[in-house]
């Protein structure tokens, strides 16, 4: 078998063999809970408080406001629904941005059919994003809660998070944003956006599969009303025994995630993915780049309309060789036209023409030579 290149790092990244390194004592040599009151768990505890504390500095927030969730699909639930069932009467109104993830756009669904919220989507500009004039005009003393993505999983667009955050303050509205793909972009600094509730996913930034976090201000805790109930842990927000391993692996992901970013990773990031996407726009000039410039987005991720083609095809005809997505992988496997593509302004045919590339920690300047070459051959045994 060939050598099979894997350019699909906004669907999941591979756990950093650092982070794995950290999280295997958890497995057996410490296997106390961390909420038994004896040195097993006390052990475990420590483990738990350290990765809190990872996480917290990273973002500039409190380890405290840090609660640990399966990933980034129950944050978001958390953060929305959570909201929405301690909603004053006064405030029934939620604005979301159309091209957010499918786990918001149904939370928000269920907040209008299960518990009678207005829910209104804020179109997105063709590079995907929202102005803080867009949010302000819809904005009322009647919004609960706004959501808006840092950065989208589909076309990289980085939203104006300050002024967002800002317009929706005035009006007393809480701000939630899906921070999956934040950290992976830059430094995000809690504290200074004064954002109320950010949710983060471990496997999208080299940690395990089934952890992230919703981080929630203090100030606004008790306006949260719990998913899961039971044992009280995490001040109640999130019942559950902690699973040690993957808190461990979380914290240490986070914490060398800050560490790359200053040795320079997003640039070198950013200049294999600008190499691969003008490599690929090269091979046909009816190929163009969806969303936002490449200057102008996340430094990992670039999205093609391959004009002519059907993307579900053409992905068939690069197995085994070469992993990019169709859509968000979320919603691949069925054939629904995304719902970003389409909320920036692209017909179904471009929308289902179009291929999302991620590069990585792991990725190489050979091995964009190599995924063009398996590219360009695919195209030419396309029929
Ligand atoms: N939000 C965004 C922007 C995502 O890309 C994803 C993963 N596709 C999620 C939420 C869901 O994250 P998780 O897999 O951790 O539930």
């Amino acid at each position: 078998m060939g050598t099979r290149i894997y350019l699909d790092y906004q669907a999941s990244t591979p756990v950093d063999p650092r982070v794995l390194e950290q999280m295997l004592p958890f497995f057996g040599d410490i296997p106390g809970n961390p909420h038994s009151e004896h040195a097993f768990g006390w052990d475990a505890q420590k483990a738990v408080d350290r990765a809190n504390q990872a996480i917290a500095e990273e973002l500039r927030c409190d380890p405290a406001e840090v609660v640990f969730t399966s990933g980034a699909t129950e944050s978001n639930n958390l953060a929305i629904l959570g909201v929405v069932r301690r909603a004053p009467p006064s405030r029934k109104r939620l604005l979301i941005g159309a091209a957010e993830h499918k786990c918001v756009l149904e939370a928000a669904r269920i907040a209008h059919t299960h518990y009678g919220m207005t829910v209104e989507q804020m179109p997105v500009s063709s590079d995907g994003s929202i102005s803080a004039d867009t949010l302000r005009s819809r904005l009322g003393e009647d919004v609960l809660l706004v959501s808006v993505m840092a950065v989208n999983n589909e076309i990289g667009t980085l939203q104006p998070l300050t002024s967002l955050v800002a317009a929706s303050h005035e009006f007393g509205a809480l701000f939630h944003t899906d921070g999956t793909h934040a950290l992976t972009a830059g430094k995000v600094d809690l504290c200074a956006l004064d954002c109320d509730l950010f949710s983060l996913s471990s496997h999208k930034l080299y940690g395990p599969k089934g952890i992230g976090a919703l981080c929630v201000r203090h100030e606004i805790r008790q306006r949260i009303e719990p998913l899961i109930y039971g044992g009280g842990q995490q001040m109640g927000l999130r019942s559950g025994t902690l699973p040690v391993p993957l808190c461990v692996g979380f914290g240490e992901a986070v914490r060398l995630l800050s560490e790359e970013r200053s040795r320079g990773e997003l640039s070198r990031i950013g200049a294999l993915r600008d190499a691969l996407a003008s490599k690929i726009l090269a091979l046909n000039c009816e190929f163009s780049l969806n969303g936002p410039r490449l200057s102008n987005r996340h430094p990992a991720n670039a999205n093609i309309c391959f004009w002519g083609y059907e993307a579900s095809q053409l992905l068939g005809l690069l197995q085994p060789a070469l992993a990019v997505s169709t859509g968000s992988a979320c919603t691949s496997g069925n054939i629904r036209t995304s719902h970003v593509l389409e909320a920036i302004g692209l017909s179904e045919a471009d929308a289902n023409a179009s291929l999302r590339f991620g590069v990585g920690r792991y990725t190489t300047e050979s091995e964009i030579g190599l995924a063009v070459a398996a590219l360009s051959d695919a195209l030419m045994r396309y029929v």
